[in-house]
């Protein structure tokens, strides 16, 4: 068998990767890759690409607390200077020599004869000490089967693979879906399209977007006061903290806030008609709050029509609608999400005595500190179970996580273990913990979101303070795995 010849496979580029790959070149780490298997780096903000794609948490606080920005363009930045900045950030801690764009995970294998992983990839074998996943949860579309739509003569396509070699202006378009994505591409092709079919199933919550272009002199204050970034960052950061009291501990809070939703709503949309289908009967915060000044305005264009009959199936003209009445259109868009629960899709991940991760996945996937699997020995993910967050920077539970692998990688080498592997025990006990605070939350309220899987368990979200998180991944508790030396022992 080939030796373990890499330290650390991180498997994803996207912020979670780079974080990852960022945090083991500073510990001086060098023998590790990074896998991709899209054409380029960038993960969520390479694919999705739709027309007004844009962060809802701001620039300052969405990015790497070790590669702050001052040139953000403004409040919340859009996906072309996300990717740019992800560029950035790889093009200053030469990651670039450690990324394999074009190569997909196909399956992994621990060995229990050295304790190292054989990685099975689109482009060949590899073999490491450690493997770390980052795939997101958003990154395998939804798309529902639709009667009918393999008879549709027209275009189809999920807005996160958005087709732009297709020309929506004067063309008839639907677009099925009223969630993040659709809300901030619906008013960038409203105006272009002949006309435009929303088909909603369940109106959001939608606030109104605090954006703001951010001055030259303000950019230059941010670049050369370097306390500034990190004033702009820390008031964010408490502000959108805040929310947490509110969502985690005492979701009645949040009516105040509803009612300003309620207002925005009412604002924008003085049609009581339009406005009593466009009002969620969902408590406020159960599914994702969606900030948009620019999606009810479009919705009152009088080409554009919000369906919510409910769709009967796709003819080769267009939708036919539950109420019977076909409608033709040129294109659809899905705007439909993703397949949160199967991110590990078809990956074939075996751990200890040939465990399969896809079956471990089956009624849920529940992690330790959403990084370690009792069964997978040496295996972390970043951007696993419960470590979502529904109110602050995605960026900083990642950051809290890859410090948390790093600890586990260093403890590896440095006491020269074949394996660490989390006891069952620990990883049970910690579920349960986090399950039990989840039932109190706002996303526990009733609503159907794409937070509970079917059996109506929340495996995406954290439920607390991000700093509580970082706090618990703060040091590597080695006391709740099963160790393995090098000649076999178990500790
Ligand atoms: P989403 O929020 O899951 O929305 C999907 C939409 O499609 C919902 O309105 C859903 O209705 C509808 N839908 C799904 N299947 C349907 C069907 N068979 N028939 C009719 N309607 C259907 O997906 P997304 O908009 O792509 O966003 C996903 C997540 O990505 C967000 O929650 C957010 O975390 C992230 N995101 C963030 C940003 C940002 O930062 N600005 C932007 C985009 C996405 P129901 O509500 O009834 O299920």
């Amino acid at each position: 068998m080939k030796r373990c010849e890499y330290e650390v496979i991180v498997v994803g580029s996207g912020f979670g990767g780079l974080c990852m790959g960022v945090k083991l070149k500073q510990a001086g780490i060098d023998a590790f890759l990074i896998l991709e298997k899209d054409a380029e780096f960038g993960g969520t903000w390479w694919a999705n690409t739709y027309p007004g794609c844009a962060v809802d948490i701001p620039s300052h606080l969405y990015s790497f607390s070790f590669a702050q920005n001052a040139a953000w363009s403004r409040r919340f930045a859009h996906q072309g200077e996300l990717l740019a900045y992800t560029r950035d950030v790889v093009a200053q801690f030469d990651l670039a020599p450690h990324i394999r764009t074009n190569t997909a995970l196909l399956g992994a294998r621990f060995d229990e004869a050295d304790g190292c992983w054989t990685v099975r990839t689109s482009q060949g074998e590899l073999r490491t000490k450690t493997l770390v996943t980052s795939l997101g949860g958003l990154s395998r579309p939804s798309i529902p089967s639709l009667p009918g739509i393999e008879n549709f003569s027209g275009k189809a396509f999920h807005s996160s693979r958005w087709d732009h070699g297709i020309d929506l202006r004067g063309k008839r378009v639907a677009v099925i879906g009223t969630g993040a994505s659709a809300i901030q591409f619906v008013p960038e092709i409203a105006p272009e399209v002949a006309q435009l079919d929303l088909y909603q199933r369940t109106p959001p919550w939608i606030l109104p977007r605090p954006d703001r272009i951010i001055s030259d002199t303000e950019k230059w204050l941010l670049a050369r006061v370097r306390p500034l970034q990190w004033l702009y960052r820390g008031v964010d950061y408490v502000v959108y903290e805040a929310g947490a009291i509110a969502m985690v501990y005492f979701p009645s809070l949040l009516g105040a806030v509803q009612r300003m939703a309620k207002r925005h709503l009412a604002r924008q949309v003085p049609d009581p008609v339009l406005r009593a289908k466009l009002t969620p009967d969902y408590t406020f915060g159960c599914k994702r709050v969606l900030l948009q000044n620019t999606y009810y305005p479009a919705l009152m264009l009088p080409h554009v029509s919000l369906l919510t009959e409910g769709i009967g199936h796709v003819s080769r003209d267009g939708i036919v609608g539950r109420d019977g009445v076909e409608r033709p259109v040129d294109v659809i868009i899905y705007g439909t999400g993703f397949d949160v629960g199967h991110a590990i899709g078809p990956i074939d991940v075996r751990g200890r005595g040939g465990k399969s991760l896809q079956d471990a996945a089956r009624d849920g996937l529940q992690a330790y500190k959403g990084c370690s699997i009792a069964g997978f020995p040496n295996f972390f993910m970043v951007t696993g179970p419960n470590t979502g967050t529904g109110h602050n920077s995605m960026i900083y539970m990642i950051e809290s996580a890859a410090d948390y692998v790093l600890e586990a990688v260093k403890t590896l080498r440095v006491q020269g273990l074949h394996s660490v592997e989390v006891n069952q025990h620990a990883q049970t006990a910690y579920n349960a913990l986090i399950q039990r605070r989840l039932k109190g939350t706002v996303w526990s309220t009733g609503c159907k979101s794409w937070y509970l899987d079917r059996n109506g368990r929340n495996g995406i979200l954290w439920p607390g303070f991000t700093f509580a998180y970082r706090r618990i991944t703060r040091r590597f508790d080695i006391g709740n795995y099963a160790v393995r030396r090098g000649d076999g022992d178990v500790k």
